[in-house]
């Protein structure tokens, strides 16, 4: 079985003020998907990102940070703002799939997982398990969900990236990106930013320029972060670029792509 997330930063326009689907993005990888499919069934997770549909409702209510009682009316529908932007984007995501003959079944996460101080702690995952089982897609996304200590948090296409594979054992975990993996330094606005082709260990994120400064970084290093996790566990999992015409397809079918893969050191 295999893991395939989709970042955010492709499907969706994120310098758009407004949420916008990138469809020409949208279209070519569900045909590369398709493609793959046909060529080699198997058993495929997709996890997507949220992109400009859900990270400014999420920055706008503040989800995730404490607040006082008499706010909770106006989080809790701040709540509902954040989980239907998302759930917009993902209907869009699963139309083009259905339109290529996929099986995509949407799972989202805030109708199944509860999370504490912003992790993932419970989620039954038999139906998404049976679901796999029957030959469907099922797709999961960054979303909001309730959370034990902080009454609601976001949880990211990472994090949940990081927990299915702990708990569905798959054969391979890729992240397709809009960059063609991880750099020392920002390579969209550093021309001289060197290229990594492996990750090991959290000591390797020392040499990424602005670790400490989450928005010099952009995601890189909460995503490194994830799966270094995995890597821990034995889980190897590769960043590759899915702007990249075929680089899906290619990934799926075990072609080589350029890439950083995440691993222990052995
Ligand atoms: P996605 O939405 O695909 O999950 P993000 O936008 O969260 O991806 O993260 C990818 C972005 O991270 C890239 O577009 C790149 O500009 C930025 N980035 C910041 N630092 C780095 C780095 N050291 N290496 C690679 N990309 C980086």
């Amino acid at each position: 079985m295999i893991i395939l997330k989709i970042g955010g930063s492709i499907l969706t326009n994120k310098d758009s003020k407004i949420s916008e689907v990138d469809a020409a993005s949208l279209n070519r990888i569900a045909s590369e998907i398709k493609a793959s499919m046909d060529n080699s069934p198997k058993q495929l997770v997709i996890v997507h990102g949220a992109g400009s549909f859900g990270h400014p409702p999420a920055k706008k209510h503040k989800i995730g940070e404490e607040f006082d009682e008499s706010e909770y009316p106006q989080k809790r529908l701040g709540f509902c703002e954040i989980q239907n932007e998302v759930k917009k984007l993902n209907m869009f995501i699963c139309e083009a799939f259905i339109k290529e003959g996929l099986p995509a079944i949407a799972v989202p996460a805030s109708s199944f997982i509860t999370a504490t101080d912003k992790r993932i702690t419970e989620g039954n995952l038999d139906l998404f398990k049976n679901y796999l089982a029957k030959g469907f897609i099922p797709v999961i996304y960054g979303d909001v969900v309730l959370d034990n200590e902080l009454e609601f948090c976001v949880i990211s296409g990472d994090q949940l990236i990081q927990y299915l594979a702990i708990n569905l054992n798959p054969d391979k975990v890729i992240l397709g990106t809009d960059v063609d993996g991880v750099y020392d330094k920002n390579p969209k606005t550093h021309d001289d930013a060197q290229f990594f082709d492996k990750f090991t260990s959290l000591k390797d994120l020392d040499i990424l320029e602005g670790t400490t400064n989450v928005d010099v970084t952009g995601g890189m290093v909460g995503k490194i972060k994830e799966l270094l996790f995995l890597a821990d566990l034995g889980i190897e999992s590769k960043i590759i670029n899915a702007e990249v015409k075929d680089n899906i397809f290619k990934v799926l079918e075990n072609e080589k792509v350029k890439g950083t893969i995440i691993s222990r050191g052995n």
